[in-house]
């Protein structure tokens, strides 16, 4: 997979990523991504940002103002 920002070749990673909704921040750990070697930009396959998109619903439900989720954990 290549760099949607640059071009360069990506190597497989782990990240955090960070969703910042009006008055809740959700931390999901440990998401498996593509990490651009020249500018660091983060590349998610479909299934991820899917299963990510789940997490942060459930998230929301819980309504704390500081969710922490680890990505291999979530349902
Ligand atoms: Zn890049």
């Amino acid at each position: 997979m290549k760099c949607q920002v640059c071009g360069a070749a990506t190597e497989k990673g782990l990240t955090t990523s960070v969703t910042d909704l009006s008055g809740c921040l959700i931390i999901v750990r440990n998401v498996p991504c593509y990490k651009c070697s020249e500018c660091n930009e983060v590349i998610y396959s479909a299934d991820v940002v899917q299963h990510l998109e789940n997490i942060i619903e459930a998230a929301k439900k819980l309504m704390q103002e500081v969710s922490i989720i680890d990505y291999s954990q979530a349902a």
